[in-house]
């Protein structure tokens, strides 16, 4: 959606006396769909992906997952509090992950490609995460619903379930792909930089993960997961500029012990 018509549609629903939402990073948001139902919408669509995608039961693939994921749901709690989260890893050879609002990450075993250790895995779990904090994904259901006719369409989205996982950015099984906004990304690289550092992992690991993102991006199986998080020239130089602020943090968290060894 064009900036224009964002801030047509802001200013037509603050006429109508409905609320709009500020991003972690300052930014006004379209964003009138209740959390509650956003949760609802997360475990449906999770549901989906569960009975749609194998799911791999190997247990030091999972043990390493989880270390990782739940590192980084752990010091996201004040910012995102869930009560608990299920995470999921899939055997799928597609370079993906995901994290969808009420508490759900999924992660393609695909992925080992690009996110090849664990500070690497942390980058693209706290990213995903990042995206849930920063309300993206309701954002583009408000955003979605504004042009239908409002909270009264939700029934038609939530009973689409290919726009519902295109919308929450899972919706490559169904080839409805809506790539976030270049704005939303780099939101939740930043969000994601802070949360990983936070947890003990390294920031540094960004830039290589991106690179490596890049490197196979050029290759023969481009990862599905730039097609929903497309990258951007300056997406490195901006990560990058964050180091200062990032590592100082982790080395924080390591030295009161919250550095996970995780592996693989
Ligand atoms: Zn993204």
């Amino acid at each position: 959606m064009s900036k224009i018509s964002v801030r047509f549609l802001l200013g037509l629903l603050a006429g109508l006396g409905l609320s709009c939402a500020t991003s972690p990073l300052g930014r006004q948001q379209l964003v009138f769909v209740p959390d509650s139902e956003m949760n609802a919408m997360g475990a449906q669509a999770f549901t989906q992906m569960k009975t749609a995608v194998p799911i791999d039961s190997n247990s030091t693939t999972n043990n390493y997952v989880h270390c990782v994921a739940m590192a980084i749901v752990k010091v996201s709690q004040s910012q995102l509090p869930v009560p608990s989260w299920e995470v999921v890893v899939f055997e799928d050879k597609t370079a993906n992950a995901f994290a969808l609002p009420g508490g759900k990450i999924g992660v393609h075993t695909g992925i080992f490609k690009v996110a090849k250790n664990a500070d690497q895995l942390a980058v693209v779990i706290a990213h995903e995460v990042g995206h849930v904090i920063a309300r993206h994904g309701a954002e583009r259901v408000s955003e979605t619903l504004a042009v239908q006719g409002g909270l009264n369409a939700l029934g038609m989205v939530t009973k689409d379930q290919g726009l519902l996982l295109g919308l929450l950015g899972v919706g490559a099984q169904y080839g409805i792909l809506l790539p976030h906004s270049r704005t939303q990304e780099t939101e939740a690289d930043l969000i994601g930089l802070d949360l990983m550092a936070r947890a003990g992992f390294d920031p540094r690991a960004s830039i290589q993960l991106w690179q490596n993102m890049e490197k196979e991006a050029g290759g023969q199986s481009p990862p599905e997961f730039l097609s929903t998080h497309p990258s951007s020239p300056n997406r490195i130089e901006t990560l990058q500029a964050h180091l200062s602020q990032a590592i100082p943090l982790s080395n924080q968290a390591r030295a009161e012990g919250r550095h996970s060894s995780c592996h693989a």
